[in-house]
């Protein structure tokens, strides 16, 4: 099969960049000066296009909103502004007051419980040989169902937050701690985000990490290549910094992967295609990690396509998340069926290596699990039981289907202390019997 991906000017239909031609688009530095980051920007774009009732949804969506704006105009201008409510762009980058809901009773801020294993302020360790290195706390794009919203992207006005940037005296301290932990043999690098972190500040943290006698794998993560292709393809040295850090790796028979976050077929156009290719001709392996999101891509179709056309750039789908328990994205949250059914239909449908595992990234630190692996699941309540052997034998972790997506009856025990209670111990009953 050839595809063909989107390859026209598709950003002259916003009236401001109506004269803007290929190259002056191509242009990441000017993707980046003319990144959207408000209201009124938003505003001055799409007035003439847009209804006025829809921007006022955004104002009131950002009044709860956990996260900022952020989006670059190659990412906003491929947003269908005919069909703003159900564009699968808009859903994930700009947020309506009116689809937003009250957040689930047990989700959390830091619902993966990354605190409770943070070691300093930059490293968290939860599993014996993987780590996260979080060397920052800014990207190219906000998405607003982001896991670590408590973190990432600058104060709102429901969320204050602590920002860092890059701060190589701090890195010294996490590289300590690999170091004096021999157990730890892989570090994913996440954030915040690569694309913010400069070509000599990359080849700081991968040859650091990689000259670590315990460190065999560093992995790199980014959501740059589904919001700004642009850079990998024109910003040399920041490419060229990632595979001096691979090649670094190779020649200490060690492996550095590249990361990234797709979740729509939309987000791949032909400038994708060609810095995959530009990484691919590199020998840089990459990786795709995406989210499922409500009404973005929580079907067999929309996945089936975006497995394929990773698959079809050399990226391997490596992992589908199961949105964490987090608060203000509870709309875009779908439940344990809906991903046990995704799971059920993409499987089969392409090469095993190219089918993505399902993970439930459990409440309280239970860590990442195959999304069948629950011990039981009571669709009335929503809540599934899990356990997770390697991080703690002993206890039992959960996960919580969205409230809007049970029966009434369902809804009511929520409703009640008592008989949530009651209803929690006759499920941890079950699986104990
Ligand atoms: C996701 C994650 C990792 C990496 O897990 P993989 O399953 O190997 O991709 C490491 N540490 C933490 C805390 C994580 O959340
Ligand atoms: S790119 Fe990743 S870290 Fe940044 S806002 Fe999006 S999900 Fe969060």
């Amino acid at each position: 099969m050839q595809y063909n991906f989107r390859n026209d000017c598709f950003w002259n239909a916003i009236p401001a960049w109506e004269n803007i031609g290929r190259e002056a688009f191509f242009d990441y530095k000017w993707q980046l000066k003319n990144s959207i980051h408000s209201l009124d920007r938003i505003v001055s774009l799409l007035s003439d296009i847009v209804d006025p009732i829809f921007l006022a949804d955004i104002r009131s969506g950002l009044e709860k909103s956990a996260m900022n704006i952020r989006i670059t105009p190659y990412l906003f201008s491929q947003i269908d502004w005919s069909e703003p409510y159900h564009d699968p762009l808009r859903k994930q980058y700009l947020p309506l007051e009116s689809e937003m809901r009250a957040p689930h009773p047990w989700s959390d801020d830091d619902s993966l419980a990354e605190k409770q294993n943070g070691k300093g302020s930059l490293i968290v360790h939860r599993y014996p040989d993987k780590v996260l290195f979080l060397p920052i706390t800014v990207c190219p794009v906000y998405c607003m169902y982001c896991t670590r919203s408590r973190l990432v992207g600058g104060s709102t006005k429901t969320k204050e937050k602590d920002m860092y940037g890059p701060k190589p005296k701090n890195w010294t301290e996490a590289f300590h701690y690999l170091r004096d932990n021999e157990d730890i043999e892989d570090v994913v690098i996440s954030g915040g985000d690569l694309y913010q972190i400069s070509a000599k500040h990359i080849e700081l943290i991968g040859k650091s990490l990689l000259d670590i006698p315990n460190i065999r794998r560093v992995r790199f993560a980014t959501k740059g290549l589904a919001v700004l292709p642009m850079k990998v393809l024109g910003d040399h040295d920041w490419t060229n910094a990632i595979s001096n850090v691979v090649e670094y790796g190779r020649e200490k028979d060690k492996q550095v992967f590249l990361h990234t976050h797709f979740n729509h077929p939309k987000e791949i156009t032909e400038w994708t295609r060609e810095a995959l290719s530009l990484l691919f001709k590199k020998g840089i392996i990459v990786r795709n990690q995406s989210v499922l999101l409500a009404g973005v891509n929580d079907t067999p179709e929309i996945m089936k396509t975006l497995i394929k056309y990773l698959s079809y750039m050399g990226v391997q789908p490596y992992y589908i998340y199961l949105h964490d328990m987090v608060p203000y994205s509870e709309h875009l949250r779908t439940s344990l069926k809906t991903a046990v059914y995704i799971e059920k239909s993409i499987r089969g449908s392409t090469a095993g290596f190219n089918t993505p595992t399902i993970v439930c990234d459990l409440l309280m630190g239970g860590g990442k699990r195959q999304i069948c692996s629950y011990e039981y699941y009571d669709e009335l309540s929503g809540i599934s039981l899990w356990k997770s052997p390697n991080l703690d034998p002993d206890k039992i972790f959960f996960h919580c289907d969205p409230l809007d997506e049970l029966s009434k009856e369902g809804r009511e025990i929520w409703c009640d202390k008592k008989k949530l209670d009651a209803h929690k111990d006759l499920l941890i009953q079950k699986i104990n019997q």
